[in-house]
């Protein structure tokens, strides 16, 4: 936990967010400047600044990220068009809120490379 975190906040419920899913460990919630039209933010309790700082001993806790984003695909019927899970680690991945995150996002076409 890390008292100026704004996902520690949304975590700690002292920011309000759109949630779509909670349990005691990860919360989803749609993303404030959504990119695409299903834009959803998976975060996990822990405070852990980027992919960068993940160990072995969070695999459980990733697997459980990715659950939780291919669920919210699944309600979405995002799953047979396809969707992208994004990771950004640092200024040039264009990361702005370093408190790990998984972007879920779908809806729409999207192209390669990302820009
Ligand atoms: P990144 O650029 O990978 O660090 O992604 C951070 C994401 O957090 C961006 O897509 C922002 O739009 C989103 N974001 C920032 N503040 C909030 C907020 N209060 N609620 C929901 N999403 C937010
Ligand atoms: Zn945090």
């Amino acid at each position: 936990m890390a008292e100026d975190c704004l996902f520690c906040k949304i975590f700690r419920k002292e920011i309000d967010a759109k949630e779509v899913y909670r349990d005691d460990e990860i919360v989803a919630f749609e993303d404030i400047r959504p990119v695409a039209p299903t834009h959803v933010l998976i975060i996990p309790k822990a405070h852990i600044p980027s992919v960068h700082e993940l160990t072995d001993d969070h695999a459980a806790m990733l697997a459980g990220m990715i659950r939780v984003a291919n669920r919210i695909a699944d309600e979405r019927k995002i799953d047979r068009e396809g969707y992208r899970l994004v990771l950004n680690k640092g200024p040039q991945a264009g990361q702005s809120v370093y408190h790990l995150h998984l972007h879920l996002l779908g809806g729409r076409g999207m192209g390669w490379p990302p820009g």
